[in-house]
């Protein structure tokens, strides 16, 4: 028996609740793990209030990304003992996640703990922190570069966009960074941002091109704002796709592609192959400023999970929220 947020789905709709779990009723699996560290990103918000049919399987225990240290190993590459680290391949959605004290997972889906991580600090990146990786390693690997010209971020003050700031600046690149919450300015410049934008001047129906502002761009947000960003971007230039917060649709023109040879790069971190995910956390661990990350994050428990994800869909969560399980 173990501490567990577990969603059940009755007539009426769902109800989240902090329960007893029993080891038993733990997914298949060839590794146990205990876990010490989670977080919360959009997606878990979606899926504790049931506002987007993130959950495909209940009783689900939500928690797309977890840290912990292997129990019990009949994978080859694990043993007792070993850090280990978990984002997305559906945990939390169609495989029990990582809101609980044990998770029993597939050993292919864990990375190691990389060097010089924390398991909280592992966290307080998260799924939200290797994708904005992702995002910058799509750009590199586009050939883009800090001299070529400024990189645009849109919903900067979330998880992806603020560490997507820190990332982009300690490379050297002039960062613009595009927020709802004028607030929060000097926030989004501590963390590297040499421009703030209103997000208003991005979020609404837009021309097929507009004037050319950016050479990249790392978008959070899809929808209207996504758009608007291809169309400013300059001849050659790139921009990667993660998120939806604004919204799924995307109506756009060509015309940023076959006028000015803008590429759109799409980002998933859910199924991304392992190799991918080993280069994005060696990378973290090595250009991820712990001060930064230490200033974006907040620690919560695992009982206050349930709360932090209307928080997080209300846009009121400021950088990354760690849930702490078991520090030890
Ligand atoms: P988050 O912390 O909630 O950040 C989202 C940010 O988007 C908000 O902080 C806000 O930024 C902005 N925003 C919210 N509502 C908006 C609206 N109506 N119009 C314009 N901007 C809006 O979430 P996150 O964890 O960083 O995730 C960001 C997005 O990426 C989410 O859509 C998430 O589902 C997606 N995501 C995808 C993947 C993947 O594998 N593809 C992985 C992780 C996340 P400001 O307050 O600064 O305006």
């Amino acid at each position: 028996i173990f501490r567990a947020v577990v969603i059940e789905k009755n007539d009426t709709g769902q109800t989240v609740t902090l329960k007893d779990f029993s080891e038993a009723d733990l997914m298949e699996g060839d590794v146990t793990l205990r876990v010490t560290h989670s977080t919360v990103n959009y997606k878990d918000g979606l899926a504790l209030t049931g506002k987007s049919p993130v959950v495909r399987r209940f009783p689900m225990i939500p928690g797309i990304d977890c840290a912990g240290v292997v129990e019990i190993s009949s994978n080859p590459d694990f043993r007792a003992g070993d850090r280990v680290i978990l984002n997305g391949w559906g945990t939390g959605e169609t495989h029990l996640g990582a809101y609980a004290e044990k998770s029993r997972v597939k050993g292919d889906w864990l990375v190691p703990l990389p060097d010089g991580l924390t398991p909280a600090e592992a966290m307080a990146i998260g799924t939200a922190g290797y994708t904005a990786m992702l995002s910058v390693l799509a750009l590199e690997k586009h050939g883009l570069k800090p001299t070529d010209g400024p990189v645009v971020v849109t919903g900067a003050a979330g998880g992806v966009g603020s560490v997507a700031i820190a990332l982009l600046a300690k490379a050297g690149w002039h960062v613009i960074a595009s927020t709802g919450r004028a607030k929060e300015a000097d926030y989004l410049k501590s963390l590297g941002a040499t421009e703030i934008i209103d997000r208003n001047e991005l979020s609404g129906a837009g021309r097929p091109l507009g004037k050319e502002r950016w050479i990249a761009g790392v978008d959070c947000v899809g929808s209207h704002t996504l758009a608007n960003v291809l169309s400013m971007t300059r001849y050659g230039g790139a921009v990667t796709a993660c998120g939806l917060a604004q919204g799924m649709d995307l109506s756009a023109s060509v015309a940023p592609f076959i006028l000015r040879g803008v590429s759109l790069l799409g980002i998933d971190s859910v199924m991304c192959p392992k190799p991918r995910r080993v280069e994005a956390w060696a990378r973290l661990a090595t250009d991820l400023d712990r001060g930064k990350l230490a200033g974006i994050t907040s620690t919560i428990r695992l009982e206050d999970t349930i709360a932090a994800g209307a928080d997080i869909l209300a846009g009121k969560v400021r950088g990354r929220l760690v849930v702490e399980i078991d520090r030890n």
